[in-house]
């Protein structure tokens, strides 16, 4: 296969901090691997505490000084919404660099460009929308909602989705008024610069948006234990939120976690089987099955079951696994080869645990890079590992079930809770059957499809909080109350008996 490379790649990536690119301070990289070729393509700056001292000073001074905080909502808006501009006219360009860097297919890189373009819009509308909780006590007191903006907000993203993902947080946290500092995902730290171009152009002003690439341990380890950032917005794996959690506690920061998950989707035999089958393969299998929000477990009602796994491995099996940037692709490459291993570690662990019904290993003709065959194992008990662990690759765990209420207790019997899928027919069954899942969102009859104004989060180990739409205003913002007598003010007289 021929090895496609976009042209004018970086020589280095650099820090951006009040402004400006610049390297670490005591001059660490770390080289960072294209997923095709396992080559190092690049070195990336290496953040450590003191870089991270630079980027939260020149976020902090841009609060307590500069004019972000304290412009119009429209002023804000318009700049966001030229940021959406400037993302979608370079979508093409953002697509090409992440399908390079993460191996996502590139068909699917440019939805998640468009996204990123749609989140810096939807927060734009919304700030200029903003209205506050104002309380009237006739004749005596009118008090009313002062919403004000943290501080510095420090945003730890994955790299999953990168450049989506940081949208995610850097849209709100900016309209609001915040000033932010971004520690990407290492493995892929390629599109996190374009935001310093971007937001630059866009007029954002210098020490608003501060980039320090490096290592979790290192420099995101250095940001949430630093005392000048209120506000720590997380996304990742449930373990490393867990030392987050810990490492925040001494400095009862404010923390929005979106963590790990192993949702379910539950297919009952009343459903639209076709409709069924296209959204669950596409669930886990979009995106490399690098997906936070992956049906990775599918439970079928036992009548329809045979057919449905027959049915559901043959159409694994056709996935078109290859490179990231053929438009035919639906499968490519995994980030890094570490995480290649893990993902292959479990599939050796499914042989022995349940049924192979489609792949298994690395597909046939493509003998380099992180390639991994779609995955599918039926027959998987709920106490297998493959059913219980989060696996992220395109792997799926295929369970029978005979009542709704074995239904329930299987979907329910993980740690996690991000998200379920549920295909019925039947109402009471769909209505009541949602509601009981343990899960943060969940989609009826439908893959993953959602409104960027309804909550988005996990319960139990998949998350702290919730995130979306107006949500997301609340985590990046004071509602302090203010009180105004109007009448008399009625005070007990302390002091006044002798
Ligand atoms: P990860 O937890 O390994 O890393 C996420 C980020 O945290 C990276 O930037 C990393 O450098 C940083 N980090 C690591 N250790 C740290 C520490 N001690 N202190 C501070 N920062 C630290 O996760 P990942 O492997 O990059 O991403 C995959 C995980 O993310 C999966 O579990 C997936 O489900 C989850 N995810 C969740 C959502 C969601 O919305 N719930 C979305 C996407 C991905």
């Amino acid at each position: 296969m021929t090895h496609y490379i976009p042209e004018d790649l970086p020589s280095s990536i650099q820090h951006f901090i009040n402004g400006k690119f610049v390297d670490s301070v005591g001059g660490e990289t770390f080289d960072v691997l294209d997923p095709v070729s396992n080559t190092s393509y690049v070195t990336a700056a290496a953040g450590q505490k003191a870089d991270i001292d630079l980027a939260v000073a020149a976020a902090k001074h841009a609060f307590q000084h500069g004019p972000w905080p304290r412009m119009m909502p429209r002023q804000r808006s318009r700049v966001l919404h030229t940021i959406a501009d400037l993302v979608e006219s370079r979508g093409q360009r953002l697509a090409e660099l992440e399908t390079f860097d993460t191996g996502l297919p590139i068909t699917q890189s440019l939805g998640q460009a468009n996204r990123a373009a749609e989140n810096f819009r939807f927060f734009a509308d919304l700030i200029v929308a903003q209205s506050d909780d104002t309380y009237k006590v006739p004749g005596r007191q009118v008090n009313y909602v002062n919403r004000k903006p943290i501080g510095v907000a420090g945003l730890i993203t994955p790299w999953n989705t990168p450049f989506m993902l940081e949208s995610w947080k850097l849209a709100p946290a900016l309209a609001t008024g915040n000033t932010v500092v971004l520690k990407p995902a290492e493995f892929t730290p390629l599109s996190a610069s374009l935001w310093a171009e971007i937001f630059r152009e866009a007029g954002v002003p210098d020490g608003v948006f501060n980039l320090v690439n490096g290592l979790g341990e290192e420099a995101g380890d250095a940001l949430v234990k630093h005392p000048d950032v209120p506000l720590i917005s997380f996304t990742g794996e449930s373990r490393t939120g867990q030392i987050i959690f810990g490492n925040a506690a001494p400095f009862l920061k404010g923390l929005s976690m979106e963590l790990g998950g192993k949702s379910p989707a539950v297919v009952f035999a009343d459903a639209d089987i076709e409709a069924a089958l296209d959204a669950t393969v596409f669930g886990v299998f979009s995106l490399n099955g690098e997906r936070c929000t992956a049906g990775s477990r599918i439970l079928v009602e036992r009548s329809i079951y045979d057919d449905f796994v027959a049915r559901y491995a043959e159409r694994a099996k056709n996935i078109v696994v290859g490179d990231p940037h053929d438009p035919a692709t639906e499968v490519g490459a995994l980030v890094h080869p570490e995480h290649y291993d893990k993902v292959m570690s479990y599939v050796e662990i499914g042989k022995t645990e349940a049924r192979l019904v489609a792949g298994g290993g690395r597909p046939e003709g493509l003998e380099t890079g992180n390639y991994v065959s779609p995955t599918v194992f039926a027959d998987v008990s709920p106490d297998a590992r493959i059913f219980q662990e989060e696996i992220f690759g395109p792997v799926v765990a295929i369970t029978p079930f005979d009542t709704d209420e074995e239904a329930l207790e299987l979907a329910n019997n993980t740690r996690y809770g991000l998200a379920a899928y549920i295909w019925t027919n039947n109402l009471k069954r769909a209505h009541n059957f949602s509601q009981s899942v343990e899960a943060g969102m969940v989609w009826l009859n439908s893959n993953n499809v959602r409104d960027l104004r309804t909550p988005f989060g996990g319960v139990k180990a998949s998350g702290l909080g919730h995130e979306g739409g107006y949500r997301s205003i609340d985590f990046y913002t004071d509602q302090q109350a203010v009180h105004i007598t109007l009448g008399e003010a009625h005070s007990p007289r302390f002091g006044t008996s002798k």
